[in-house]
């Protein structure tokens, strides 16, 4: 496993549209496991395959220390309620905002290992579905957010 670089807001990179994996390669693994190890360095809890400079509609996840979540090709299949929070990116290092997203988000994606898989989550979960899934559309945070927070806040 490598860390990689994390592609900071301004690049243009983070505004592309990512384009499905269509095989799961060795590189496709290799680029799993720097994601989990790079979003780790950095205190994430989401990392999208574009925030290391790749544009494959890929994403990892870890809300709960331990419970690596991996998802190519994802997609939101079900939604229900509404949670306001604050919300932070590893591609804005230092920005908060307050993003209306839904309570409960269920997603379909492919595994590590080519099968169909359906997660449910609530919450934080269902929040980092939300902003990672974004990043494969070329959108961030800030675009939805209500408003920002200030430092003091
Ligand atoms: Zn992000």
């Amino acid at each position: 496993m490598a860390k990689r670089k994390i592609v900071q807001y301004g690049d243009e990179t983070l505004r592309r549209i990512c384009r499905p994996v269509d095989k799961i390669t060795p590189a496709v693994l290799t680029l799993l496991d720097d994601m989990v190890e790079t979003m780790r360095a950095a205190d994430g809890v989401g990392l999208a395959a574009p925030q290391v400079g790749i544009l494959r509609r890929i994403v990892v996840i870890e809300t709960e220390p331990g419970n690596v979540i991996e998802l190519i090709n994802p997609k939101i299949i079900a939604t229900a309620g509404e949670q306001e929070g604050s919300e932070g990116c590893l591609s804005l290092p230092g920005q908060f905002g307050i993003v209306r997203r839904p309570r409960h988000v269920t997603v379909r994606a492919m595994n590590r290992h080519g099968e169909t898989v359906e997660i449910s989550g609530s919450d934080l979960l269902a929040r980092a579905f939300c902003h990672e899934l974004d990043h494969l559309d070329g959108k961030v945070f800030i675009d939805r957010a209500i408003r920002m927070l200030e430092d003091d806040e």
